[in-house]
């Protein structure tokens, strides 16, 4: 790819970015992320266009409300640039194709849920429902196209992805005596099931569960919390899913050979 196109491809996903940080900042709070404009949290000074520039405003204004001063969190310029890179990353990797169109927007999807799940623990039905929706629409439109899924293989992952991860869940629950994981994650199982299939399942869990182990157990050594405090499951499984998307079938030839 030429660094003209990547720059271009790397620009939209920003300024689509830019749309995920509303998103993520109006979904927990169940506002419309359409209406009003975006403005500072702290004074409601509404931005004009040049202080809502996906990343160079965060900086030319060194983080702060033009306004009021007040410290911008750099998740937004952050977001923002997972955004960008994102798109770079699924388009250099699946060429200029209606397939990375579709897999730069799950990735979009994944990367709100992904943080939503990590501040507020939750991960909106807004988003995961159409989700499973559109990925099933996704894999009926489109031919044997992996790693994307095909119909049937999306329509079984939807029935493994829910069913799965509620009967992990449960005996989780069973064996543990609490609560490991919520509906919101099962449902992004379901979703992660329609978009790439079964298949794809395994390899999202078992990566899931070793993050998330890891980074709990750090933590809980670093911080010195209990066992109590609860894990947002979403962003493990998140992350897993985008590792079976980009190297699922080498890592499944390898672990079969
Ligand atoms: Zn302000």
């Amino acid at each position: 790819m030429s660094w003209e196109y990547g720059s271009i491809i790397f620009i939209y996903g920003m300024v689509v970015g830019s749309f995920l940080n509303v998103c993520i900042y109006r979904l927990p709070l169940e506002k419309s992320v359409i209406h009003p404009r975006s403005g500072c949290p702290a004074c409601g000074y509404l931005l004009p266009w040049y202080d809502n520039i996906p990343l160079f405003s965060w900086l030319w204004l060194r983080g702060r409300c033009r306004s009021c001063r007040q410290a911008i969190a750099v998740l937004y310029p952050l977001v923002e640039l997972a955004a960008g890179l994102l798109a770079l990353q699924v388009v250099n990797r699946f060429g200029l194709s209606w397939q990375s169109l579709w897999i730069v927007l799950l990735g979009f999807a994944f990367l709100v849920l992904m943080v939503i799940d990590f501040y507020h623990y939750i991960l909106p039905d807004l988003i995961t429902l159409p989700g499973i929706v559109l990925g099933l629409v996704v894999a009926g439109l489109s031919v044997e196209t992996p790693p994307l899924a095909t119909l049937e293989s999306a329509l079984i992952g939807v029935a493994a992805g829910g069913g799965g991860l509620w009967l992990f869940a449960y005996l989780f629950e069973k064996i543990t005596g609490k609560v490991g994981m919520g509906m919101g994650d099962i449902k992004l199982l379901a979703m992660i099931g329609a978009w790439m299939g079964w298949q794809s399942l395994p390899l999202t869990l078992f990566a899931a569960g070793l993050m998330g182990s890891v980074v709990g157990i750090s933590w809980m050594v670093i911080s010195g919390r209990d066992r109590s405090q609860p894990i947002p499951f979403g962003p493990y499984l998140v992350l897993g899913a985008w590792l079976y998307l980009f190297y699922g079938q080498e890592i499944y030839r390898w672990y079969l050979s």
